[in-house]
């Protein structure tokens, strides 16, 4: 018997059922978050609930896929979490660490959200999947969908870097090129999927890819030996990895499987996109949309997140912070992650290092604290961020 009971709507609370197919909240239209019998799995304790897998899939009976022969997985999560020393000596860090999640199947930490949509979606009778994308997620998405046997629909913003179209066109994906932001996209794959009967994995717009990010929080516990780091820097677009890890702290307080210490999170965005800064330093409940974004660090132009209450929450709950860097910083930092500790980052993963390097310059951190930076994706799907250098 799985563990999962019912989906609860994330601002007005309301319960739906979970083993029927969802998507948002239909009364508010905010995102629906699955809730597991955390009493039931105390009492199973960690050992039993844990299995070896060498993928986020260890964490399966807190999952919401019911039947194991309904996971599509291609290894996703379980990925290296590295003492970076000689980036650390620079820093004056003892204690510095990169969660490495370009290691992930198609690249990118996204694979870990669509491993658990589609295995969901699969289990629920979806035939064809579809998603407005920035990159990542398109590929993520084609991946997981060929591997199951659905249709997967994509929508990209036309000047999306050559590599991410080409990767979703070789896993047979049916792909729109959209001019204009993500945004936009996620207009168009809207209308198509009501028209044809898609079912849409948008960020936090069904209830799982949320849960499938959340084994980066059971993971980093795991890797840690289940005391968690005392500052987490994330690159954040829709926040599904924020609030994703947030949720997953949540739950392992519930399960007693750590103590109370918890990580200040921290929200890195590029300065040409930065709605989640702005919110915070406002003391605002909800972002305003973010008007002509642009960087190069892909993942994080999302001028809009539908999250973006449950991020703001995350940063506060947890005495965090969040904070924008210019693309000068961040592909400048890419570099130095790529040359002192060999990790070929995406442009997001340098921009968390260019903001822990603001934070310390600023004192919010301090060099005994065990801090980790996440490098959410490989540097190889964009050339053009190299081309001039
Ligand atoms: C999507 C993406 C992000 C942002 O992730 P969210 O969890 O949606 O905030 C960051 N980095 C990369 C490489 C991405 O693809």
């Amino acid at each position: 018997m799985g563990l999962l009971k019912h989906l609860e709507c994330s601002l007005c609370n309301r319960e739906y059922d979970a083993h029927v197919l969802q998507g948002m909240c239909p009364v508010c239209a905010r995102p629906l978050q699955a809730r597991y019998d955390l009493e039931a799995a105390r009492e199973r304790g960690k050992d039993a609930l844990i299995s070896t897998e060498p993928s986020m899939w260890r964490y399966r009976a807190l999952l919401p896929v019911q039947n194991d022969a309904n996971i599509v997985s291609l290894g996703e999560g379980f990925t290296p979490l590295l003492h970076a020393r000689r980036l650390g000596k620079r820093l004056g860090l003892s204690r510095l660490y990169i969660k490495d999640e370009s290691l992930n199947p198609t690249g990118s930490f996204k694979a870990r959200g669509l491993s658990a949509a589609v295995s969901r979606a699969l289990e629920l009778g979806v035939t064809d999947v579809v998603v407005p994308s920035a990159g990542n997620a398109a590929g993520a998405m084609s991946a997981y969908a060929a591997r199951a046997g659905l249709g997967a629909h994509v929508y990209m913003p036309a000047d999306v870097p050559a590599p991410f179209r080409m990767e979703c066109q070789a896993l047979g994906a049916d792909i729109r090129l959209v001019k204009g932001l993500i945004t936009d996209c996620g207009r168009k794959a809207r209308e198509d999927a009501e028209e044809n009967g898609w079912f849409d994995v948008s960020t936090l717009k069904e209830p799982y890819r949320l849960e499938g990010k959340k084994t980066m929080g059971y993971e980093l516990a795991e890797q840690f030996g289940w005391e968690l780091p005392d500052v987490i820097i994330y690159p954040t677009g829709g926040g599904t990895g924020l609030i994703g890890m947030w949720k997953a702290f949540a739950e392992l307080t519930d399960l007693g499987w750590i103590g109370d210490h918890l990580p200040r999170m921290v929200t890195v965005q590029a300065t040409g996109c930065a709605p989640i800064p702005m919110a915070l330093e406002a003391g605002e409940e909800f972002a305003t949309f973010f008007e002509g974004a642009h960087t190069v660090a892909a993942g994080l132009r999302v001028p809009s997140a539908v999250g973006d209450f449950l991020m703001l929450i995350a940063l506060r709950e947890s005495g965090g912070t969040a904070l924008a860097v210019s693309d000068e910083e961040l592909v400048e930092a890419q570099m130095r992650l790529a040359r002192l500790e060999g990790t070929f980052a995406c442009p997001e993963g340098g921009a968390a290092l260019a903001a822990l390097e603001t934070l310390l310059a600023q004192g919010w951190v301090s060099p005994d604290e065990r801090i980790v930076l996440f490098n959410t994706g490989t540097g190889l799907k964009y050339p053009d961020v190299f081309e001039d250098l």
